[in-house]
């Protein structure tokens, strides 16, 4: 099986792809842990991707997409596919990888999309509080500590992650509508695109993934 898993920041795609990776024993990879294997084996992809980074500036396409396109080639364990999360990021992208693998068995046959309104994002995110000592993770929203700011376990201050405030997340939830939702519209029209509704328990979700791979 191969497979792309697509949604917005807070989604619980993460979540959901070790479990994805674990259940179907699939090659699980990000683009950003094949950035960072190239840039430290120093390959030649690897170094034109660092010159670019080194600058401020984003990688070009045509690199991303020879990176990802040499590391599904190379996979160690190929025969249970793949599973790739964070690409591909555009339109763009999406029609070269087409053009590298069609008729191959690197070709991709499932895209999973979490669907989750971007209020209930919006919340999700913004409500996150986590305790720097022990760990703890609560929503002022949906599962609020006892007493406002304060860790139930240990009594120490709460904290909100620099990203998780409303203007930043806006900025990440526009540009995953700008540049994704096309990629999905054209996976949609080839019939591979599976909307799992990931506005809901956990335990609900979960199903509905296995049963869209099995389909
Ligand atoms: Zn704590």
């Amino acid at each position: 099986m191969n497979i792309f898993i697509m949604g917005a920041p807070g989604s619980g795609k993460g979540t959901f792809s070790s479990r994805m990776k674990d259940e179907f024993n699939l090659n699980h990879i990000s683009t950003g842990d094949i950035f960072r294997a190239n840039i430290a084996n120093e390959t030649e992809l690897g170094k034109q991707a660092k010159a670019y980074t080194e600058k401020g500036l984003l990688v070009p396409d045509e690199i991303t997409n020879k990176m990802v396109a040499d590391y599904l080639k190379n996979l160690k364990d190929p025969k249970n596919g793949y599973l790739l999360d964070g690409y591909p990021r555009t339109l763009d992208q999406a029609l070269a990888f087409e053009q590298m693998t069609k008729g191959s068995d690197l070709a991709v046959d499932h895209v999973i999309v979490m669907d989750v309104p971007f209020d209930v994002l919006t919340k999700r995110i913004t409500g996150r509080r986590t305790c720097k000592k022990c760990g703890a993770i609560y929503n002022i929203y949906t599962t609020p500590p006892k007493q406002e700011g304060v860790c139930d376990v240990d009594g120490e201050p709460l904290s909100q992650r620099k990203d998780d405030n409303e203007e930043s997340l806006k900025t990440r939830l526009d540009e995953y509508a700008k540049n994704t939702e096309p990629v999905i519209a054209y996976y949609e029209k080839e019939g591979i695109v599976h909307h799992i509704d990931a506005n809901r328990d956990v335990n609900e979700i979960w199903p509905s993934i296995v049963e869209a791979l099995k389909n």
